[in-house]
């Protein structure tokens, strides 16, 4: 009898290595650091790291370090927020572009005013602690 294969057969695998070899941004984002994935192969620079190329699909790739420099490009405030993230709400959300390229979807620290939120201003990318002791990143004011 012929298996049909349906392509997830490396998935685990694929899906293992990725973690492991773009662990270390967390020891980067400890540290205060932001830092991003540059594909070799074809430049393309990444953010949150990632272990292959979304353009080339190329899995040969370096650390660039980013500025943290962000303009945001919109941005909305979750009132009824998922069972999950129901003690932080109300909470804001930001897509923001780095002034190194790439976009990022991130929280936007609770410290910054939402009536002085405007799209196109300037904004800073931070890693944070989070409540449960994970590193994670947040979008501050630029000052
Ligand atoms: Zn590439």
């Amino acid at each position: 009898m012929e298996v049909r294969r349906l392509g997830f057969e490396k998935f685990g695998w694929i899906s293992y290595a990725s973690q492991t070899r773009v662990s270390k941004f967390t020891e980067y984002l400890e540290a205060g650091k932001i830092y991003g994935t540059k594909c070799v192969e074809c430049g393309l620079l990444q953010f949150p790291p990632r272990a292959h190329c979304l353009r080339c699909l190329s899995n040969n790739f370096e650390w660039a370090a980013l500025s943290g420099d962000c303009t945001l490009v919109t941005f909305t405030k979750v009132e009824a927020a998922p069972a999950t993230f129901k003690e932080q709400a109300p909470y804001l959300l930001g897509l923001a572009e780095f002034a190194e390229g790439p976009k990022v979807f991130a929280w936007i620290d609770k410290a910054v005013e939402d009536e002085g939120l405007r799209v196109g201003m300037k904004l800073k990318l931070q890693s944070s602690k989070l409540a449960n002791g994970q590193w994670g990143y947040m979008l501050t004011s630029s000052t």
